[in-house]
This record gives C-alpha cells, sequence and structure tokens, in this order.
C-alpha cells in the first residue's frame, strides 16, 4: 500500500524511478480512494476515460528513461480547462455534456511530459464564487469538516489534493479561485504574474484578470508543477516572453509589508492566527512593517465593477447555437431566453445582468471608465511599495471555511471573502497562499491560510520564501 499523505512529487518520482512501485500501482491507488471518498466530498465531477492510456505512455517514458519529474504524477484538472474529447462543462448545466475539441496548453504541456489527469473537478459555475456552492453540480465538501465548504471556485482540484485524491492538480484563479479554498482547506496555492502561463483553452471568465494555477500539499511541488506551465504560447498573447523567468531572485533577508487597517478587518480567531504567523516570518529573520495602502480598500469595488462587465461579453457566446445546451423556442430570441434562463445559475445571471448595465451606454463611464482608472491607480501605488518592500503579507481570507448553507445565497457576503485576494489580479501580480495554523471549532482544527504578494515578474521570490519558512 503505498503512503499517500506525505507522498511528495520528488518521493513519487524517485520511488516510480526505482521500480518500488509502477505508474499504474500510484494511479489505482489515488483512484481507490477517489472510490471511497468522492461520493461525499464531491471533488470530482467525472473521472477521464483515458486514465490506461496516460499511464501506460508514462510507464513507458520511464522504462525508456524519458521521464521527467512530473512523469506518472496524478493530478485534477478543474472543470474549466479543455481536454480534448473529455466532457469539460464548467460546473454549468448550459455545458452539462459538451465534449472539448481541443486541449488547453496546459494540458498540452503536462500531458506531454507524462502527467496522468485523472479527472474534472468541481467548480463554481464559469468560476464564479467562493464556495462552490454556485456549482450547477453540487458544493465540494471540506475534507476537514465536511459541514463545511472547500472554497472555490476551484474547490474540486483543492478538496482532491487535501484528501489525497490526487497528488496535485490544476485551476484557476481571477480573484482568489485557488488561493481561497487553498488556505480553507490547508494546502499551498498559487496564482502567477499575468501572462506568466498561457490561458488557451480555460473557458474565460475576466480574461485581464484570469490564471492558470497549480495546487499542491508543499510549496516546492507547487514550483515544481509552475516551472512547467509557464512560458510564451502562439495562441494567448498576453504571455510573457520565457526570458522573463531565467533571472534567479533570492534573499536571505526579505522586507515586508502588512497593511494594518485592511487586516484588522478579518475575524478575530484568523487575526490570532495571523499575527503568529507574523511572529513566525520575523524569526525566519525578515523585517516586517506594518504600513497603510489606502488603495486597498477599494480594490473590492474596483474588481466587482470590471469582473462582472468582463463576465457579460465573455459568456455572450453561450447562445443556444454555438455550444451545449439548445433549448428550442418560437422565435430567436426565444431560443437565446431559454437556453440562457435554464442553463445558466443565478450568480452567473446576476454577473451577467450587472455586467451589462455597468457596460451600457450613459452608465460604462461612470463605473466601468471609473473602475479602469483606479485600476491603473492600484498599480501605480502598489509599484511604490514594492520599491521599498518585497511583499505584501495578509491573511488570504478574513474567515474561516464557512458553513455548507450558511452564505445563504447572499452575494455581498460571498465577494467580501475576497477581500485579500483580489488585489492581485487587479493588479497582475504574483500571490501565494500557504498554510499558517488552524482554528479550533466544534472539535475540527479547520485551516487558516497566510497570503504573500510580490511585485510583477517576481514569482519565484514567493516560493522562496515560503519554502524556508
Ligand atoms: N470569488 C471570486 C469571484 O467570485 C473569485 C473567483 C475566481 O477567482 N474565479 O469573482
Amino acid at each position: 500500500m503505498i503512503d499517500l499523505k506525505d507522498l511528495t512529487i520528488k518521493k513519487a518520482h524517485k520511488a516510480l524511478k526505482d521500480g518500488e512501485y509502477t505508474v499504474k500501482e500510484l494511479v489505482d491507488t489515488y483512484l481507490k480512494n477517489i472510490e471511497n471518498k468522492n461520493t461525499d466530498i464531491n471533488a470530482y465531477l467525472h473521472l477521464f476515460t483515458d486514465i490506461s492510456e496516460r499511464v501506460e505512455k508514462a510507464q513507458k517514458m520511464f522504462d525508456n528513461r524519458e521521464a521527467t519529474l512530473l512523469t506518472g504524477i496524478p493530478m485534477g484538472l478543474k472543470a474549466i480547462i479543455a481536454k480534448k474529447g473529455q466532457v469539460t462543462n464548467a460546473s454549468s448545466k448550459i455545458l452539462e455534456n459538451y465534449k472539448a475539441t481541443y486541449d488547453a496548453t496546459v494540458v498540452e504541456k503536462l500531458e506531454k511530459v507524462g502527467v496522468v489527469f485523472l479527472g474534472s473537478t468541481n467548480t463554481d459555475e464559469f468560476a464564479m464564487g467562493g464556495s462552490t456552492e454556485n456549482s450547477a453540480f453540487g458544493v465540494t465538501k471540506n475534507p476537514t469538516d465536511p459541514s463545511r465548504v472547500a472554497g472555490g471556485s476551484s474547490g474540486g482540484s483543492i478538496a482532491a489534493v487535501a484528501s489525497d485524491m490526487a497528488l496535485a492538480a490544476l485551476g484557476t484563479d481571477t480573484g482568489g479561485s485557488i488561493r481561497e479554498p487553498a488556505a480553507f482547506c490547508g494546502v499551498v496555492g498559487f496564482k502567477s504574474t499575468y501572462g506568466a502561463v498561457s490561458r488557451y483553452g480555460a473557458y474565460p471568465m475576466g480574461s485581464s484578470f484570469d490564471q492558470i494555477c497549480p495546487t499542491a500539499k508543499n510549496v516546492e511541488d507547487v514550483k515544481i508543477i509552475e516551472s512547467f506551465l509557464r512560458g510564451e504560447d502562439k495562441y494567448d498573447m498576453t504571455c510573457l516572453p520565457d526570458e522573463t523567468w531565467k533571472k534567479e531572485v533570492k534573499k536571505e533577508k526579505y522586507k515586508i509589508a502588512i497593511p494594518k487597517k485592511l487586516t484588522d478587518g478579518s475575524d478575530d480567531d484568523v487575526r490570532k492566527v495571523f499575527d503568529d504567523f507574523i511572529e513566525k516570518v520575523k524569526k525566519a529573520g525578515h523585517e516586517v512593517k506594518e504600513v497603510d495602502i489606502p488603495i486597498l480598500d477599494l480594490v473590492l469595488a474596483i474588481y466587482y465593477v470590471l469582473i462582472p462587465a468582463e463576465v457579460s461579453s465573455n459568456v455572450a457566446r453561450f447562445d443556444g447555437l454555438r455550444y451545449g445546451l439548445k433549448v428550442d423556442g418560437e422565435t430567436l430570441w426565444d431560443v437565446y431566453k431559454n437556453t440562457r434562463g435554464q442553463g445558466f445559475g443565478p450568480e452567473v445571471k446576476r454577473r451577467i445582468m450587472l455586467g451589462t448595465y455597468i457596460l451600457s451606454a450613459g452608465y460604462a463611464d461612470k463605473y466601468y471608465e471609473k473602475a479602469l482608472a483606479l485600476r491603473e491607480e492600484l498599480k501605480s501605488e502598489l509599484k511604490k511599495v514594492f520599491e521599498k518592500f518585497d511583499f505584501i503579507l495578509t491573511p488570504t481570507a478574513p474567515v474561516v471555511a464557512p458553513k455548507i448553507g450558511s452564505l445563504g445565497g447572499d452575494p455581498m457576503t460571498e465577494y467580501l471573502m475576497d477581500i485579500f485576494t483580489v488585489t492581485a489580479n487587479t493588479a497582475g501580480i504574483p500571490a501565494i497562499s500557504v498554510p499558517a495554523g488552524s482554528v479550533e471549532k466544534e472539535g475540527y482544527e479547520l485551516p487558516v491560510g497566510a497570503q504573500f504578494m510580490a511585485g510583477w515578474e517576481k514569482d519565484d521570490t514567493l516560493f522562496d520564501i515560503t519554502s524556508k519558512l
């Protein structure tokens, strides 16, 4: 029996290379766990149909001494990232049976080096949300306390990793979707500088915010996966040039800013774990200073104006004529109305309505243009902060994982959970969430995450500091 609890990519790689076990044995151990746990946790929507082919290919790579660190590594794939021939439904009724017609660049890249994707993981519908309660196919439960949410939107990928149903996984992060669930489930989630990883094949939510991201139980695994994901792609013109990643950036002692006023808004028990974490950072020899960055108070508002605007235009393609669900009607207008009315859930509809309003003549200058201007101001304020500091440190979320159903369909409560994470996406900077400690509630040790944000293209410094803590 392979012990999955403390398994890492390097350990698995060594065991596979030394012939301690085969790729099939490793994958089967994860599949067994999925069989035992998934009905309850609901991390996977379905398993892929090509697993045995992939396993065979990976084993051959080992046999031919062509294996990379990722060969034979079993991973989960968020249901928003296209894998050719497999149902990729974004946890939406509108794409319920839709099979992707091409591979996302990240899928192509990882499968080429021998990754075995096990299945499609649950998400809030089209990644809109922070709990997976907006999935059309049920909530993903938190593996620590199943009466709580795993978080979202990449909750399925995160819960799969946290409960050993995958060694690692891919998710996306538009406003915190890899970091927030990682914090709620006690694993690591990393969002790169905008443009580090090709977005080709990830269903777009907010195209100027979205990134495809790795999650795993430890920083080293996340760093390894990220090194395979990065790079230019002719299908995504926003990708940064490959040279960006060639410079090594490491320091013994980093300077860290804590936006005190903002982080004070966290729940008391989260605040306490965060304070202890700050002490740990100081003990490791880093310089920590409390600062005031007033523009951070506005980022949630900026984000929730720009995001619905981008969402409303991105999901316009789901019209009942081109992809997925089609509900007939007497006129073309009825087809649109019926398809979108039945296919989309309430949160997606809310964002379409809001976004359409925000972009409409007479309001675009009042809301959209203003938010765009503030986005530029945020970037220039952060530029100043990163001239003096290496990192901004906050809790990842102001709360621990909420109880299932407790958000009560109230969007404001859910949006407020994003207060610390939306900054990185709005400015395009990299950020990582790492486990910081836990809060005891009803006999469960609920994980709390700490988030480091770094300046543009300083992604590697995030791995450096967090791997040494
Ligand atoms: N919770 C945020 C939102 O609903 C972030 C979602 C995401 O990162 N995909 O917009």
